[in-house]
Protein backbone atom coordinates (compact mmCIF):
# COMPACT_ATOMS: atom_id res chain seq x y z
CA UNK A 1 0.00 0.00 0.00
CA UNK A 2 1.82 3.62 -1.24
CA UNK A 3 1.29 6.11 1.90
CA UNK A 4 -0.58 9.61 0.52
CA UNK A 5 1.36 12.14 0.02
CA UNK A 6 1.14 15.36 2.66
CA UNK A 7 -0.47 16.98 -0.59
CA UNK A 8 -3.20 14.45 -0.91
CA UNK A 9 -3.93 14.40 2.59
CA UNK A 10 -4.74 17.98 1.97
CA UNK A 11 -6.80 17.56 -0.36
CA UNK A 12 -8.38 14.80 0.28
CA UNK A 13 -9.69 16.67 4.01
CA UNK A 14 -10.06 19.14 1.99
CA UNK A 15 -12.27 17.71 -0.48
CA UNK A 16 -14.42 15.60 2.53
CA UNK A 17 -14.63 19.19 4.57
CA UNK A 18 -16.27 20.89 1.64
CA UNK A 19 -19.09 17.77 1.56
CA UNK A 20 -20.00 17.98 5.18
CA UNK A 21 -18.62 21.34 6.31
CA UNK A 22 -20.25 20.41 9.78
CA UNK A 23 -20.20 16.86 10.41
CA UNK A 24 -21.62 15.45 13.20
CA UNK A 25 -22.16 12.78 15.33
CA UNK A 26 -25.62 9.83 13.99
CA UNK A 27 -26.66 8.90 17.55
CA UNK A 28 -28.89 10.91 19.44
CA UNK A 29 -28.08 12.60 22.54
CA UNK A 30 -29.26 15.54 25.30
CA UNK A 31 -25.71 16.07 27.02
CA UNK A 32 -22.22 14.48 28.16
CA UNK A 33 -23.90 11.80 30.22
CA UNK A 34 -26.61 11.00 27.05
CA UNK A 35 -23.43 11.20 24.74
CA UNK A 36 -21.90 8.53 26.93
CA UNK A 37 -24.68 5.90 27.37
CA UNK A 38 -25.57 6.46 23.96
CA UNK A 39 -22.03 5.28 22.61
CA UNK A 40 -21.64 2.87 25.38
CA UNK A 41 -24.87 1.43 24.31
CA UNK A 42 -23.67 1.62 20.59
CA UNK A 43 -21.47 -0.93 21.38
CA UNK A 44 -21.80 -3.82 17.93
CA UNK A 45 -24.81 -2.15 17.63
CA UNK A 46 -26.17 0.51 14.84
CA UNK A 47 -26.49 3.77 15.84
CA UNK A 48 -29.91 3.33 14.16
CA UNK A 49 -30.82 0.92 16.42
CA UNK A 50 -29.68 2.62 19.58
CA UNK A 51 -31.42 5.95 18.49
CA UNK A 52 -34.81 3.84 18.65
CA UNK A 53 -34.53 3.08 22.36
CA UNK A 54 -32.88 5.91 23.71
CA UNK A 55 -35.43 9.08 23.64
CA UNK A 56 -38.00 6.66 25.65
CA UNK A 57 -34.24 6.39 28.03
CA UNK A 58 -32.91 9.96 28.25
CA UNK A 59 -36.71 11.10 28.89
CA UNK A 60 -36.34 8.78 32.24
CA UNK A 61 -32.81 8.89 33.25
CA UNK A 62 -30.69 11.98 31.53
CA UNK A 63 -28.19 12.06 34.56
CA UNK A 64 -26.41 9.77 36.06
CA UNK A 65 -28.29 9.67 39.67
CA UNK A 66 -31.66 9.79 37.38
CA UNK A 67 -30.18 6.36 36.05
CA UNK A 68 -29.43 5.21 39.31
CA UNK A 69 -32.77 5.73 40.41
CA UNK A 70 -33.94 4.47 37.12
CA UNK A 71 -32.07 1.05 38.37
CA UNK A 72 -31.05 -1.84 36.34
CA UNK A 73 -33.94 -3.85 36.15
CA UNK A 74 -36.11 -0.69 34.21
CA UNK A 75 -33.27 0.34 31.98
CA UNK A 76 -33.38 -3.66 30.56
CA UNK A 77 -36.85 -3.25 29.69
CA UNK A 78 -36.15 0.11 28.13
CA UNK A 79 -32.85 -0.99 25.90
CA UNK A 80 -33.65 -4.90 25.50
CA UNK A 81 -34.13 -4.06 21.44
CA UNK A 82 -30.17 -3.02 21.62
CA UNK A 83 -27.83 -6.18 21.31
CA UNK A 84 -25.96 -7.07 24.37
CA UNK A 85 -28.38 -5.13 27.21
CA UNK A 86 -28.11 -7.20 29.95
CA UNK A 87 -24.37 -6.72 30.01
CA UNK A 88 -24.39 -3.08 28.93
CA UNK A 89 -27.37 -2.41 31.76
CA UNK A 90 -24.87 -3.72 34.30
CA UNK A 91 -21.88 -1.27 32.79
CA UNK A 92 -24.26 1.53 33.08
CA UNK A 93 -25.59 1.62 36.59
CA UNK A 94 -22.00 1.12 37.47
CA UNK A 95 -20.63 3.76 35.55
CA UNK A 96 -23.68 5.90 36.65
CA UNK A 97 -22.36 5.47 40.33
CA UNK A 98 -18.84 5.76 39.81
CA UNK A 99 -19.68 9.49 38.17
CA UNK A 100 -21.98 10.27 41.03
CA UNK A 101 -19.06 9.14 44.00
CA UNK A 102 -16.32 10.28 42.05
CA UNK A 103 -16.86 12.92 39.86
CA UNK A 104 -19.88 15.05 41.41
CA UNK A 105 -22.46 13.63 38.47
CA UNK A 106 -20.28 15.23 35.46
CA UNK A 107 -18.48 13.10 32.82
CA UNK A 108 -14.83 14.01 33.06
CA UNK A 109 -12.70 15.31 30.24
CA UNK A 110 -10.39 13.34 30.64
CA UNK A 111 -9.11 9.96 29.17
CA UNK A 112 -7.68 8.31 32.27
CA UNK A 113 -11.62 9.21 34.31
CA UNK A 114 -13.18 7.66 31.01
CA UNK A 115 -11.26 4.75 30.56
CA UNK A 116 -11.13 3.50 34.21
CA UNK A 117 -15.54 3.31 33.69
CA UNK A 118 -17.10 0.34 33.48
CA UNK A 119 -18.24 -0.15 29.03
CA UNK A 120 -15.53 2.51 28.10
CA UNK A 121 -12.53 1.72 26.57
CA UNK A 122 -10.51 3.88 24.21
CA UNK A 123 -12.90 4.45 21.25
CA UNK A 124 -15.48 5.61 23.72
CA UNK A 125 -13.24 7.89 25.30
CA UNK A 126 -12.30 9.48 22.46
CA UNK A 127 -15.95 9.57 20.36
CA UNK A 128 -16.80 11.56 24.29
CA UNK A 129 -13.64 13.59 24.51
CA UNK A 130 -14.11 14.71 20.36
CA UNK A 131 -17.99 15.49 20.74
CA UNK A 132 -18.62 16.65 24.02
CA UNK A 133 -15.73 18.39 24.39
CA UNK A 134 -14.35 19.67 21.27
CA UNK A 135 -11.14 17.52 21.88
CA UNK A 136 -9.28 16.85 18.07
CA UNK A 137 -9.16 13.06 19.29
CA UNK A 138 -9.84 10.71 16.25
CA UNK A 139 -12.11 7.20 17.60
CA UNK A 140 -11.14 4.71 15.23
CA UNK A 141 -14.38 2.00 14.45
CA UNK A 142 -14.59 -0.30 11.46
CA UNK A 143 -15.48 2.34 8.83
CA UNK A 144 -11.90 4.37 9.68
CA UNK A 145 -10.11 1.36 10.50
CA UNK A 146 -11.02 0.59 6.66
CA UNK A 147 -10.86 3.38 5.19
CA UNK A 148 -7.58 4.48 6.81
CA UNK A 149 -5.75 1.40 5.53
CA UNK A 150 -7.77 1.53 1.97
CA UNK A 151 -6.73 4.60 1.11
CA UNK A 152 -3.09 4.87 2.26
CA UNK A 153 -4.22 8.10 4.48
CA UNK A 154 -3.22 5.80 7.55
CA UNK A 155 -2.74 2.67 7.15
CA UNK A 156 -2.14 0.15 10.19
CA UNK A 157 -2.97 -3.35 11.63
CA UNK A 158 -4.95 -2.53 14.61
CA UNK A 159 -7.32 0.37 15.15
CA UNK A 160 -4.80 1.78 17.86
CA UNK A 161 -2.24 1.98 14.80
CA UNK A 162 -4.48 3.53 12.78
CA UNK A 163 -5.24 6.10 15.17
CA UNK A 164 -2.13 7.28 15.82
CA UNK A 165 -1.29 7.34 12.25
CA UNK A 166 -4.00 9.61 11.38
CA UNK A 167 -3.28 11.62 14.75
CA UNK A 168 0.67 12.00 13.12
CA UNK A 169 -0.97 12.60 9.52
CA UNK A 170 -3.86 14.65 9.98
CA UNK A 171 -3.23 18.40 9.29
CA UNK A 172 -3.97 20.07 12.78
CA UNK A 173 -7.38 22.13 11.12
CA UNK A 174 -8.78 19.45 9.96
CA UNK A 175 -8.25 17.45 13.58
CA UNK A 176 -11.57 18.24 15.28
CA UNK A 177 -13.85 17.26 12.48
CA UNK A 178 -11.87 14.23 11.21
CA UNK A 179 -13.02 11.78 12.84
CA UNK A 180 -17.01 12.33 11.58
CA UNK A 181 -15.66 13.20 7.88
CA UNK A 182 -14.19 9.50 7.93
CA UNK A 183 -17.04 7.70 9.71
CA UNK A 184 -19.35 9.12 7.33
CA UNK A 185 -17.41 8.31 4.09
CA UNK A 186 -16.63 4.85 5.41
CA UNK A 187 -20.14 4.27 6.10
CA UNK A 188 -21.97 6.01 2.87
CA UNK A 189 -19.42 5.78 0.04
CA UNK A 190 -16.02 3.61 0.79
CA UNK A 191 -18.33 0.51 2.38
CA UNK A 192 -16.91 -2.61 3.00
CA UNK A 193 -18.02 -4.68 0.75
CA UNK A 194 -18.52 -2.52 -2.51
CA UNK A 195 -17.17 0.83 -2.02
CA UNK A 196 -19.01 3.52 -4.31
CA UNK A 197 -15.73 4.35 -5.99
CA UNK A 198 -17.17 5.87 -9.51
CA UNK A 199 -18.82 8.84 -7.66
CA UNK A 200 -16.24 9.05 -4.61
CA UNK A 201 -15.05 12.48 -4.03
CA UNK A 202 -11.48 11.54 -3.80
CA UNK A 203 -11.21 8.79 -5.94
CA UNK A 204 -8.12 10.38 -7.93
CA UNK A 205 -6.27 10.49 -3.97
CA UNK A 206 -6.96 7.04 -3.23
CA UNK A 207 -4.83 4.38 -3.30
CA UNK A 208 -6.98 1.51 -3.03
CA UNK A 209 -5.70 -1.38 -5.21
CA UNK A 210 -9.24 -2.85 -6.01
CA UNK A 211 -11.69 0.02 -6.79
CA UNK A 212 -15.07 -0.49 -7.97
CA UNK A 213 -15.27 0.12 -11.29
CA UNK A 214 -18.77 2.10 -12.72
CA UNK A 215 -20.25 -1.73 -13.78
CA UNK A 216 -19.83 -3.31 -10.82
CA UNK A 217 -21.14 -0.65 -8.96
CA UNK A 218 -24.30 -1.00 -11.02
CA UNK A 219 -24.33 -4.58 -10.31
CA UNK A 220 -23.87 -3.97 -7.34
CA UNK A 221 -26.92 -2.01 -6.91
CA UNK A 222 -28.79 -4.12 -9.03
CA UNK A 223 -28.15 -7.23 -6.55
CA UNK A 224 -29.03 -5.65 -3.22
CA UNK A 225 -32.92 -5.59 -2.16
CA UNK A 226 -32.86 -2.02 -0.69
CA UNK A 227 -31.49 0.59 -3.20
CA UNK A 228 -28.50 2.67 -2.18
CA UNK A 229 -28.09 6.71 -2.62
CA UNK A 230 -25.85 7.79 -5.92
CA UNK A 231 -23.90 9.91 -4.23
CA UNK A 232 -23.04 10.62 -0.90
CA UNK A 233 -26.48 12.46 1.47
CA UNK A 234 -26.35 16.09 0.60
CA UNK A 235 -25.13 17.70 3.96
CA UNK A 236 -28.68 19.06 4.32
CA UNK A 237 -30.17 16.05 4.24
CA UNK A 238 -27.70 14.90 6.90
CA UNK A 239 -28.56 18.13 9.39
CA UNK A 240 -32.60 17.18 8.30
CA UNK A 241 -32.24 14.30 10.61
CA UNK A 242 -31.32 16.25 13.36
CA UNK A 243 -33.41 18.95 15.38
CA UNK A 244 -32.43 22.54 15.81
CA UNK A 245 -29.95 22.63 19.18
CA UNK A 246 -31.51 23.76 22.31
CA UNK A 247 -29.88 26.04 24.77
CA UNK A 248 -25.92 24.85 26.21
CA UNK A 249 -25.91 22.92 28.70
CA UNK A 250 -23.12 23.14 31.25
CA UNK A 251 -21.01 21.57 28.53
CA UNK A 252 -18.99 23.77 26.70
CA UNK A 253 -19.74 21.65 23.20
CA UNK A 254 -22.96 19.61 23.89
CA UNK A 255 -26.60 21.19 22.90
CA UNK A 256 -29.80 19.25 23.52
CA UNK A 257 -30.70 16.89 20.55
CA UNK A 258 -32.97 14.82 21.97
CA UNK A 259 -35.07 13.39 19.05
CA UNK A 260 -32.56 14.01 16.39
CA UNK A 261 -30.76 11.42 14.81
CA UNK A 262 -27.38 10.59 14.02
CA UNK A 263 -24.17 8.80 13.45
CA UNK A 264 -20.01 9.02 14.48
CA UNK A 265 -18.38 7.02 16.20
S1 LIG B 1 -12.02 5.51 -4.27
FE1 LIG B 1 -13.16 3.76 -3.45
S2 LIG B 1 -11.78 2.75 -2.01
FE2 LIG B 1 -10.97 4.83 -2.38
S3 LIG B 1 -11.86 6.12 -0.74
FE3 LIG B 1 -13.21 6.27 -2.52
S4 LIG B 1 -14.78 4.69 -2.16
FE4 LIG B 1 -13.01 4.19 -0.83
Amino acid sequence: MRLMSRREIEEFYRRLAETRPIPQTELEFINPFTLLIAVVLSAQATDVGVNKATPALFALADTPEKMLVLGEDRLIELIRTIGLFRTKAKKIIALSRILVEQHNGQVPRDRAALEALPGVGRKTANVVLNVAFGEPTIAVDTHIFRVGNRTGLAPGKTPLEVELALEKRTPPRYKTHAHHWLILHGRYVCKARKPDCPICVVADLCHYQAKTGPAELVAARASTSEPEPLAEPAPEAVQRRRRAPAPRTSSPRISSRRGRASRLP
